[in-house]
């Protein structure tokens, strides 16, 4: 079998693997006797008795017995080297390992540098994958890709529109199961509303005067409206998305944070924004030429980092979701109370969360909704520490039926660019109807996405808040969320004491028919978690 010119011995292709036992695998690269200060022999092992499909490397590299310095000399001369004398030049330090894509095909380039790399990564697949984009713009020095399971959730009814189905990357057990719940709450009910009512991708570059009068001055010379528009023309020059909202000023001594607030269109507009940063800076800087630039990004823009600025202010799209649910359906489909409900959410959401100092934390697990979503759609995985920052509320109405909503300040999402060029995460778009750019509406496609972000957050507060009400949570996870097989053994291949321990807390049940606890004691949670 041959793949862009090198020869791929046999079983280099995704196969059935059954094996029962530890097995050796043959040595997979040895260099050649010039090299042989660095000489090492991959030693494959498998180390579990799991019946498995998985891509198994056996790709043979010959290092060739060419002299250092002629295979040298071709690489600096961009000339033909093999696969073999490309890992020899990598481990002499001739190479670097982020040139090899632009040399080898992306499959060729990967084999080579987990060849180089030569740790115990062969679990991790590299084939069958379309790395043109990836190694284009989303991913450096690519030794291959983690699949994560993707779940539906759903149906879920949005604003009265058709039903949608919600990817979830996760390998949380029980997150999709206990989203699902909520979803089928959310149907009974008669579905969910959500709007967006903030829009804005910010950038905060930080600037330093000689004195602190010379950075007020710049900050008064932003308040004039002529001012203004010759700022706005500049920024706006870079994209015909980037449409300036607004430019707040904090004063810090002589240092000046412009905090520049931008329509994105469909983008999450990291990238869009900071290009019209840098332009406008240019801009600020011709007239202010005392001004100097310390860093594009001052850090109250805020990126990344909780702040209470955010959750004030808002960043990306500003998010609510609402749902009345009759009592009855509370009653029958979560086994509890409108009044039980609202009563944990003073105790747990509001008054815990206070306690806890917590900002944008008055949510159950807003968190676990929002990264699963960003994951299957490939938002910035980074920025669910914004994105999920949400203020759940329940209450009782006058009709004594539940009234619930969820209100996300800042989803920091996108439809185009980053993530969401790559086909696996395009398509879990595309199942949501909002994949890439909205030609009618920019902005539409990706104010989509964080409406059903919402939505969903709102169904799994739902079924995680009825689950502690009924004390649920610990059997349910018992159940969904721990590994029925027997992970941790010791060289003999029998159970360690710790696994032991694991099998004896399970009387709280992991499959086998054991006794299945309704609701566990605090001791049993306490020794539970102590064990985890
Ligand atoms: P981000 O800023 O989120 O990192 P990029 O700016 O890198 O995203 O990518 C967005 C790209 O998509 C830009 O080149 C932009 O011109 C283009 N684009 C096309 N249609 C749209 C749209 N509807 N909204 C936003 N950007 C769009």
């Amino acid at each position: 079998m041959s793949r862009g010119g090198v020869e791929l011995k046999s079983g280099f292709v995704a196969e059935n693997f059954t094996e029962k036992s530890k097995t050796k695998r043959t040595p997979l690269f040895s260099v050649g006797e010039d090299d042989s200060d660095e000489s090492q022999t991959v030693q494959e092992t498998c180390e579990t008795g799991i019946q498995c499909k998985r891509d198994v490397e056996s790709l043979e590299i010959e290092p060739g017995n060419r002299s250092l310095d002629d295979v040298n000399r071709d690489w600096k001369e961009s000339k033909t080297v093999t696969p073999g004398e490309a890992v020899r030049l990598l481990r002499r330090g001739h190479a670097k390992t982020r040139e090899l894509e632009s040399r080898f095909p992306a499959e060729q380039a990967i084999s080579i540098r987990r060849a180089f790399i030569n740790k115990k990564i062969d679990k991790l697949p590299f084939l069958n994958y379309d790395y043109t984009l990836a190694v284009e713009s989303c991913c450096e020095n690519v030794v291959g890709y983690t699949p994560v399971p993707v779940g539906m959730a759903g149906p879920l009814s949005i604003n009265g529109a058709a039903d949608v189905f919600v990817p979830m990357a996760t390998t949380e057990g029980a997150l999709i199961a206990s989203t699902n719940r909520g979803m089928n709450v959310i149907r009974a009910a008669g579905g969910v509303e959500t709007s967006v009512f903030n829009s804005g991708m910010t950038r905060a570059p930080v600037v330093k005067f000689p004195k602190a009068k010379d950075a007020v001055f710049m900050k008064l010379w932003l308040d004039d409206k002529e001012n203004q528009e010759k700022l706005r023309a500049e920024f706006e020059s870079c994209s015909r998305f980037a449409k300036l909202k607004s430019v707040d000023v904090t004063i810090d001594g002589n240092l000046a944070y412009l905090r520049f607030n931008a329509h994105t269109g469909d983008a999450m507009g990291m990238n869009m924004i900071s290009k019209s940063c840098d332009q406008s800076m240019k801009f600020l800087m011709e007239t202010f030429p005392e001004m100097s630039v310390l860093a594009l990004s001052g850090n109250l823009c805020v990126d990344k980092k909780a702040a209470a600025k955010n959750w004030t202010e808002g960043r990306g799209r500003s998010v609510v979701a609402e749902c009345h649910i009759p009592r009855d359906v509370v009653t029958r489909t979560l086994r509890t109370t409108p009044e039980e409900l609202a009563y944990l959410t003073t105790t747990k959401l509001h008054i815990g969360s206070s306690r806890a100092g917590a900002v944008g934390g008055q949510n159950a697990h807003a968190a676990n909704i929002v990264a699963a979503i960003f994951i299957a759609t490939g938002q910035d995985a980074a920025q669910v520490v914004s994105s999920s920052m949400c203020s759940t509320r329940m209450e009782v109405t006058e009709k004594k039926d539940l009234y619930v909503s969820c209100t996300l300040p800042c989803v920091e999402v996108g439809t185009v660019g980053g993530g969401t060029i790559l086909a696996p995460q395009r398509a879990c778009l595309e199942s949501l109807e909002c994949a890439g750019p909205n030609m009618k509406v920019p902005g539409r496609n990706a104010e989509r996405l964080a409406e059903i972000i919402a939505a969903t957050v709102l169904a799994g507060e739902l079924s995680l808040m009825a689950a502690l009400a009924t004390q649920d949570l610990v059997s349910s996870h018992m159940k969904l969320n721990r590994s029925k097989l027997q992970l941790y053994t010791d060289e003999s291949g029998k159970p360690t004491q710790f696994q032991k321990e694991v099998e004896k807390a399970e009387h709280l049940s992991v499959g086998k028919g054991a006794i299945r606890l309704k609701r566990p004691t605090t001791q049993d949670v306490v020794h539970c978690s102590n064990i985890l």
